[in-house]
């Protein structure tokens, strides 16, 4: 028996926080769509930013949507188009939905699409006990998978697409930031057989976490010496590869500095402001390569990330500090923001 009604966490008002309802209707499903009864929901940086209310969350998140797109839970129902999912199914889901007919979603890029609409953003989202998306988004979790890690399988993403894009086998890694995609980016490097792992991060108990997950040498992003010491530490030639989780301008700098000649910078972090590089030589006469990063990719970065967790070569237990009640939702993100959590998963039912 599927519920009318259903609680949910919305965005209500035009300010900081966001709102508990208890009677808000259940999602309705499309004959291509599925509704899942969400059991773990991931809170996200993205999250916050709607939570605090930033600039960005203004300009894009309409009041009234339902937050939250990083979950796991188990098909209620599926619309009369729908061919593979069957109810009872146990599913996570790639909440970017494509338009499937612009360029990019054409030829194999729908992550950049053009008129992407993202759950909890651009619609309503996993923050409540059921979230309706198109079967194409559906992802099968691996019954060895355990739900506090399928739930977290979208940000992982983020981080692996990163890895991924910029090639660390055998190369030395700068990560500059080291919140949770950070982290997750340092433990899957060390997994795809990066050589030397050099993290930076304002924050000196996430330094100490990055070296528990694999980073060889962490640095106080305030210590403007770092990129002189990472380039010692590299064949005083610098990192071959520069992975920007920070967004902030002078750490965008600093790695760029440190890059050695030839390397790939991957940028995920995003600055609130336009950033000044100086491009003649961080960029162009290093022969640098620059990656901006979006999402995942749809879906090869879903088949890495569950290889890897199947690998057992993740250290992910460390990433996600705390699992808690869905109706505790304000604490999740109060400790979020007092850095005493790092992941925070939901338990929603
Ligand atoms: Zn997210
Ligand atoms: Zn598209």
């Amino acid at each position: 028996m599927i519920a009318k009604s259903m609680k949910a966490v919305k965005k209500t008002s035009a300010g900081p926080g966001l709102t508990w309802a208890t009677e808000t209707p259940t999602p309705a499903i499309g004959p291509r769509d599925v509704l899942v009864a969400v059991t773990h929901a991931g809170v996200c940086g993205t999250d916050r930013h709607i939570y605090e209310w930033d600039a960005w969350s203004a300009s894009r998140v309409p009041l009234g949507t339902t937050v939250g797109h990083e979950f796991v839970g188990r098909v209620v129902a599926v619309g009369a188009a729908v061919e593979r999912t069957q109810v009872g199914a146990r599913i996570s889901g790639e909440g970017h939905i494509g338009c499937g007919v612009c360029e990019p979603c054409r030829t194999g890029n729908g992550h950049i699409c053009e008129r992407v609409d993202i759950i909890g953003i651009d619609r309503d989202g996993c923050f409540a006990e059921y979230v309706a998306i198109p079967e194409e988004n559906v992802w099968p979790v691996h019954p060895d998978i355990p739900d506090h890690v399928a739930a977290v399988f979208d940000p992982l993403g983020n981080a692996m697409h990163t890895v991924m894009a910029a090639g660390v086998s055998g190369r030395s890694v700068l990560v500059t930031g080291v919140g949770i995609i950070g982290l997750m980016a340092v433990t899957i490097a060390r997994a795809a057989g990066a050589g030397t792992i050099l993290v930076t991060d304002a924050n000196p108990a996430r330094l100490e976490l990055a070296k528990r997950l694999g980073a060889d040498h962490a640095w106080n992003a305030a210590d403007e010496r770092w990129p002189v010491e990472a380039r010692r530490v590299t064949h005083d030639q610098g990192p071959q590869v520069l992975l920007e989780m920070s967004g902030h301008p002078r750490a965008i700098r600093q790695g760029f500095s440190a890059l050695r000649n030839g390397g790939t910078a991957a940028l995920l972090g995003l600055p609130s402001k336009p950033v000044e590089l100086d491009l003649p030589n961080d960029i162009i006469f290093k022969g640098a390569t620059v990656l901006g990063i979006n999402g995942r990719r749809m879906y090869e970065t879903w088949y890495q990330v569950e290889s890897f967790v199947l690998s057992g070569r993740l250290q992910l237990e460390p990433i996600i500090t705390h699992q808690i009640a869905f109706a505790d939702f304000d604490r999740a993100f109060k400790m979020m923001q007092s850095g005493e959590a790092i992941k925070v998963v939901l338990r929603i039912t």
